[in-house]
């Protein structure tokens, strides 16, 4: 990978919330790697090993291997796509919750993440963020991008752990305050990326894998992109991270079977939701730390104690997670 020769986000500090590994190489993976190239840093954190993944991959499935140790595989996937796309990691070192299917829907495993209290879970990223201090991060919105429990509890986990971390009455044992500016969900795969990709591949006479996504099109939440960054010439990094997953993505499988030089054409960018953010949101932003002034002084931005949520610059979110103390 060629770095620039002036790195232009040298000092900026990036963190990525992820649900379990293989999620922080299908979304925003390109955009992990572009910074990384520029100079910023980026750490990506699992909230769970992804213990009850099961072998997407239909040459592995019977592995005997992989089957005794799926949780080690796993760890080691995650280690080579971290490597891959440059960024640092972090296990927050919580249970798969599974992905409960049935009718009715079992109850999810004790222990898991998704039941674990939400102080306790809120204290591990709070001590993430803390400790690496990004100035920015992204997470799902609040319907996690699919209704995997792990998903749904990342957002949660993410907005408390983003609202406690710069507060210093909150968890004062996990490390110095520290308040990250912006905060954003990945929005990835969107519905007009979907109809783009297959009205494309159509064109070019491709057998397109979205026919029934975009037939049913009409019933994806309508979600307000306000960023787009682009980084198509990260999307074969981003594909080797993916790849690197080798128990649950297929290289044959749906992902791959839009030709990357169209994807180049069709659409450069990845995509971004703000949802909090103590700098303004410009219109057509392309840069997740838009808006943030020189990295010594977004740090004493950061560090201040006394910015307020309720009155940020921006505010995005469509439920304010953390009722009042008074009401409950
Ligand atoms: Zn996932």
């Amino acid at each position: 990978m060629p770095r620039p020769l002036t790195p232009s986000h040298e000092g900026y500090r990036l963190l990525a919330v992820h649900a379990h590994p293989d999620d922080e190489s299908s979304k925003g993976a390109a955009t992990t790697a572009r910074y990384v190239a520029d100079g910023a840093r980026v750490c990506v954190v699992s909230c769970t090993g992804g213990e009850r993944g099961d072998v997407l991959n239909e040459r592995l499935k019977n592995d005997i291997h992989i089957l005794r140790d799926i949780a080690q595989v796993r760890r080691d996937e995650m280690a080579a796509a971290a490597a891959a796309l440059g960024c640092e990691h972090v296990w927050l070192g919580f249970m798969d919750s599974g992905l409960p299917e049935g009718d009715p829907l079992p109850p999810l495993p004790d222990g898991c993440f998704a039941l674990e209290p939400i102080e306790v879970t809120t204290e591990a990223l709070v001590r993430v963020i803390r400790e690496f201090r990004p100035h920015v991060m992204t997470t799902y919105d609040e319907l996690g991008g699919y209704p995997h429990p792990d998903h749904i509890m990342t957002h949660t986990v993410s907005m408390s752990a983003f609202l406690a971390a710069g507060d210093p009455t909150a968890y004062p044992h996990a490390g110095e305050p520290w308040q990250p500016l912006k905060l954003y969900y990945n929005q990835n795969h969107s519905g007009g990326r979907i109809q783009a990709f297959h009205e494309a591949m159509v064109a070019a006479g491709i057998e397109s894998p979205y026919a029934e996504w975009v037939a049913a099109i009409d019933k994806r939440p309508k979600r307000t992109i306000t960023t787009r960054v682009p980084c198509a010439d990260y999307f074969e990094v981003r594909d080797r991270a993916l790849l690197a997953h080798a128990t649950q993505v297929d290289p044959d499988g749906w992902w791959f079977r839009m030709p990357r030089e169209l994807e180049r054409d069709v659409w450069p960018t990845e995509d971004f939701e703000a949802a909090l953010s103590f700098v303004p949101i410009a219109r057509g932003e392309d840069d997740l730390f838009a808006g943030l002034e020189s990295p010594a002084a977004a740090d004493a931005m950061a560090r201040r104690t006394d910015l307020d949520p309720e009155t940020a610059a921006y505010d995005g979110r469509v439920t304010h997670p953390a009722p009042s103390r008074e009401a409950s």
